[in-house]
């Protein structure tokens, strides 16, 4: 095997940023690096090689990235390090890390993070294809994350994804299908799919000349879902929410009935602006449609404001909307202007003292939203995963619930992490429930 002036260099490192594909391709890395005879270090100053897997999607995660190249940069006066910057920002700004920072010593695009070890003399089978990564757990919990498709085709206005992962590619669903009867036979009980856009799959079978979507694939991992207990996914987008799946997510037990939807903004104005493909109107139907079906459903949602051009009454259009899906939670963020995507040349852009102030509306409302949704919930019995002993009091167990929200519950020697039990929710402790059996 080739000898490279790293051979001796036994030790690695993984910090990860960013979305849930990157930690689930940061996992992948680290079981290759370790298959091939490297040591995970504990600590980045103990480490010979420093992978950091980076994120683009805003300007905060880039400088908080140059920040830790900048820490980098200081260890290696004291210690040989080899130091290699992957994942989107790898991607996007690939040239000016090297051109800015001698400290770098290779950069490697989203697609290539699986060449890692080829450059580092590994002889590894390459391939040009994106090499999915296969699955991993939260901290010893019961939940698997398993990713299905990889980069979007969609150029949201704002969003630099596309241009950083490329266009989409879906999972072959044979793969898929083997990977959960793996997690089943490690007693996993809860699988999310992971994507993009992840109800765009669609795998095209050549051999049988079949082309696959996304409830036909949730269809075929249903057929033998052996010891997992619920399926989730993550993110959906509404305009590939098609019939099919709202049926099968009412008709479906094991289909989770807390849907993630992102919304970004309630006025088609503005989801026109940022090209989502949908209206206010069509997003909406897709609720509606579901709750008639299986009105225990619930919801939760990205939400967007400040986009150039958004008024006031494109805010209040957003704020309706939130009451009319009665989100029981939002990931709530202002617009930043990304380099190199259409809406940063788009008249109308919003001071942030503006953005600051519709955000803290947004956040106030949503706190409302899913309080209001809480204590609706006391006194009800609902289904539950018991995931690990809770860290705060040794005396309870920690879980979470069909609708993904944190249940602390009495420790009993007939419940083991794994279970699915049920249990009465009793009271709320801040934003966590309290069970009893
Ligand atoms: S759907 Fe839009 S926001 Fe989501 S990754 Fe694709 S371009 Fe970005």
């Amino acid at each position: 095997m080739k000898q490279t002036p790293y051979e001796e260099q036994r030790s690695f490192y993984i910090e990860t940023y960013g979305c849930q594909m990157n930690i689930a391709e940061s996992h992948v890395l680290d079981a290759s690096f370790l298959q091939q005879g490297f040591r995970a270090a504990v600590h980045p100053e103990e480490a010979d090689i420093v992978i950091i897997n980076t994120c683009s999607v805003r300007k905060t995660a880039e400088n908080r990235i140059w920040g830790r190249i900048g820490f980098y940069k200081h260890l290696k006066q004291s210690k040989e390090l080899l130091l290699i910057i992957t994942g989107c920002m790898a991607e996007r700004l690939g040239d000016e890390i090297i051109r800015k920072e001698s400290a770098v010593d290779l950069v490697i695009g989203t697609n290539d993070k699986t060449d890692i070890l080829h450059m580092l003399g590994k002889d590894l089978t390459n391939s040009d294809e994106y090499q999915f990564a296969s699955s991993y757990y939260k901290n010893g919990e019961k939940t698997a994350f398993v990713p299905i498709m990889n980069g979007c085709n969609n150029f949201c206005s704002y969003c630099i994804v596309p241009y950083v992962r490329g266009r989409e590619v879906s999972r072959p669903t044979g793969q898929v299908v083997q990977e959960i009867h793996r997690l089943s036979d490690q007693g996993v009980r809860e699988v999310m799919f992971l994507g993009q856009n992840v109800n765009s799959y669609t795998y095209h079978d050549r051999a049988r000349d079949t082309v696959l979507s996304f409830p036909g694939l949730l269809k075929e991992v249903l057929k033998d879902p052996g010891s997992i207990q619920w399926f989730r996914f993550m993110s959906a987008h509404p305009k590939d929410f098609s019939r099919e799946l709202i049926e099968l997510i009412a008709s479906e037990d094991k289909l989770c009935k807390n849907i993630h939807l992102p919304l970004q903004s309630g006025s088609s104005t503005i989801l026109k602006a940022m090209n989502r493909k949908y209206d206010a109107q069509q997003y909406l139907s897709i609720i509606e449609r579901l709750r008639r079906l299986r009105p225990d459903i619930t919801f939760s949602t990205d939400i967007m404001v400040g986009f150039p051009g958004e008024r006031e009454e494109d805010l209040q259009q957003t704020l309706d909307m939130m009451r009319e899906a009665s989100y029981i939670e939002a990931f709530m963020y202002y617009y930043n202007p990304r380099e190199g995507t259409a809406s940063t040349s788009m008249p109308g852009q919003i001071p942030d003292a503006v953005k600051l102030e519709r955000l803290q509306r947004v956040i106030d409302l949503q706190k409302e939203l899913t309080l209001q949704h809480k204590s609706s919930t006391i006194g009800k019995t609902v289904r539950v995963i018991c995931d690990s002993i809770s860290k705060k009091n040794p005396d309870e167990f920690s879980g979470h619930t069909e609708h993904n929200e944190r249940i602390v519950f009495p420790r009993t020697d007939s419940v083991t992490t794994g279970d699915m039990i049920r249990l009465k929710i009793e009271k709320l402790v801040g934003t966590t429930y309290k069970g009893v059996f």
